[in-house]
């Protein structure tokens, strides 16, 4: 059996040799640790080998594991990347510093009225529905990325960081496609907004592909932490 600490340092190789294979430096691209599901101690594991960000998906989840180890852990990075209701929204506010599922008005506008005035502003991406298909949540097109972005950038307890998406495909040219739309978003937003830096694109099946198509954070699940049981939780 393998460890926790193996299987880090597996995907953090992986991740190397894709960058390393694109000319790109390892260094910049941000390995997201997805720990839903799992238990606090999976957390600690992981945090033992070194790993830092940890993404959850489930509002009640993610707030009961900060509120366990966001005292003795503190550096710990917490990433929402979940859907979430907007009347769910409070605890991503006030415990997490990063939301990647930033997709409508209504959310942006909660996530920066619930933000603690005592905590930096909460890092959000925007999430793109890159298919389209009308069950994926998400900004389906440039203008209203745009738009989104220009309010998102008017909210002082927000910090647009850049583009977020789950594929609709799990392998061959439709996800190609799908990834280089969103590199082509990515470099759209760039222009219009110089700061952004994010392209959070990538799990643990299709990492190489998303890291040659620009993604600067991946979000590795069960590559790291083993398949996930879903016996008493929603998908
Ligand atoms: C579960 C999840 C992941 C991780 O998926 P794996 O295939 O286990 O690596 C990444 N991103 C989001 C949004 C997820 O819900």
């Amino acid at each position: 059996m393998t460890t926790i600490a193996e299987r880090l340092a597996l995907a953090q190789r992986r991740m190397t040799l894709a960058a390393r294979q694109n000319a790109r430096q390892a260094t910049d691209i941000t390995l997201l640790a997805v720990s839903k599901t799992k238990p606090v101690s999976d957390i600690i594991a992981a945090y033992a080998a070194g790993q830092r960000c940890f993404g959850e998906n489930y509002v009640q989840e993610g707030q009961q594991k900060i509120l366990e180890l966001s005292q003795q852990y503190s550096d710990i990075e917490w990433h929402f990347i979940g859907p979430l209701q907007s009347n769910k929204s409070r605890p991503v506010a006030e415990l997490f510093h990063w939301m990647h599922t930033v997709d409508r008005s209504k959310i942006a506008h909660r996530l920066n009225e619930q933000r603690p005035d005592t905590l930096p502003p909460l890092n959000v991406c925007i999430q793109i529905n890159v298919s389209g298909e009308a069950s994926k949540s998400g900004v389906t097109n440039a203008k209203d990325m745009l738009a989104l972005a220009s309010e998102i950038q008017q909210l002082p307890h927000l910090k647009l960081r850049g583009l977020m998406t789950i594929p609709s495909a799990e392998e061959g040219t439709k996800l190609l496609n799908e990834f280089q739309q969103m590199q082509q978003l990515f470099h759209q937003l760039k222009q219009a907004f110089p700061l952004v830096d994010t392209l959070s694109m990538g799990m643990s099946h299709d990492l190489e592909l998303a890291i040659a198509n620009g993604a600067t954070m991946v979000r590795i699940g069960s590559a790291i932490f083993g398949a996930r049981d879903y016996g008493q939780k929603p998908a």
